[in-house]
């Protein structure tokens, strides 16, 4: 660690992606604080799926045991919210909820992002059990069940038509908004997929278990599952005051390993662009943190010129090997 900085790097976000890098830089004896504020994005969710060896894990489970394997490497973890961060000389500056100011020499950040419930009264106690916006998270659950897709436009018909990967049951709910194009509505005949362009009164069932989509206009369709498009937006407001380039869907722009381009800035897992998932996630830590590594050594031990490595210098397109 170089004088005058309290560590190698602060990671923001201890989900799957934070805790990923924090694990590989560990490893790297790197001095590395994770700062976590417990908003995990799947928090509602009772079981992670889809995560290699680890299928059906509850998420705060996964938490734990990548909490739990930073400890033989001294990696410190402070349950606390990051007010804000900045870049000074050598690095960042980072601020904690109460005050206490930190600087580092790279800073991760793996904050996530929030998902906006559809506004349908009564959908809460469904979310995570059997509402979702992912069907590849939890499509294997309702299998041949007759499932509802909620959504709008071309986003809602393209849910529908996915949701026929899982059962020849589904329901197009525009709930008033945008119905679908007529393109769409050929495809959706096609596939035998119904579309209701009323609006939604209330969901019904009970024990988190939902049994029925009631339209204002009274009716009642029965559905075991519903999935609605989503459009998540950052948890964390500390990419746009650092300066990052979002793309169109709000996701913070990276390269190949993760970093913004801004110097010593990284941003991975859901936060930054590409699939959103824990493994995904978790993934685009590992690459993080191995950027970070490697721009922390040449910054110790310049290479000559030109620099035989770099991980500024991996072309965008090309898998990196570590
Ligand atoms: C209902 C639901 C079910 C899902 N099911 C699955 C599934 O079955 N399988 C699957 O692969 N994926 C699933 N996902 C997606 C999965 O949750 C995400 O892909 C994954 O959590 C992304 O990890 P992450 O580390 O990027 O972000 P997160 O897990 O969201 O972690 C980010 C962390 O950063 C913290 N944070 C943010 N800002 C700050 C700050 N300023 N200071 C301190 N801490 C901060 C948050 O509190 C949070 O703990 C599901 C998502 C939802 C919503």
């Amino acid at each position: 660690m170089k004088s005058g900085t309290d560590y190698d790097v602060i990671i923001v976000g201890g989900g799957p992606a934070g805790l990923s890098a924090a694990l590989l830089l560990g490893r790297c004896r790197r001095r590395v604080l994770v700062c976590d504020d417990g908003n995990p994005r799947n928090a509602a969710s009772p079981m992670s799926h889809g995560v290699f060896t680890r299928d059906g894990t509850p998420p705060a489970e996964l938490l734990r045991l990548g909490r739990e394997q930073l400890v033989p490497y001294g990696v410190e973890v402070r349950d606390v919210h990051v007010t804000e961060a900045q870049s000074v000389e050598r690095g960042f500056q980072v601020v904690l909820a109460g005050g206490t100011v930190l600087r580092c020499r790279r800073l991760l950040l793996a904050t996530g992002v929030v998902d906006e419930l559809p506004r349908i009264a009564g959908i809460e106690p469904f979310y995570g059990r059997s509402v979702w916006h992912c069907p590849y998270c939890d499509g294997w659950e309702t299998r041949d069940q007759p499932l509802a897709a909620y959504g709008h436009g071309h986003d809602g018909a393209e849910l529908a038509l996915g949701l026929k990967t899982w059962t020849d049951d589904v329901i197009l709910f525009t709930d008033g908004g945008a119905p679908p194009s007529h393109e769409h509505q050929v495809l959706l005949r096609r596939e035998g997929i119904p579309w209701n362009e009323g609006r939604i009164a209330r969901l019904e069932g009970s024990g988190g278990q939902l049994e029925r989509v009631v339209l204002v206009s009274g009716e009642a369709l029965l559905r075991r599952g519903l999935f609605f498009h989503t459009q998540p937006r950052q948890r964390s407001l500390l990419a746009q005051s650092l300066g990052c380039a979002f793309t169109r869907r709000g996701a913070v722009k990276t390269r190949t390993l993760e970093d913004t381009g801004i110097p010593g800035l990284y941003v991975a897992g859901d936060a930054a662009r590409d699939l959103q998932f824990v493994i995904v996630a978790a993934a685009e830590g590992t690459k993080a943190a191995l950027a970070i590594n490697k721009s922390l050594r040449m910054e110790d031990c310049p290479a000559p010129n030109p620099p035989r490595e770099s991980p500024f210098a991996v072309p965008e397109a090309e898998p990196a090997q570590s």
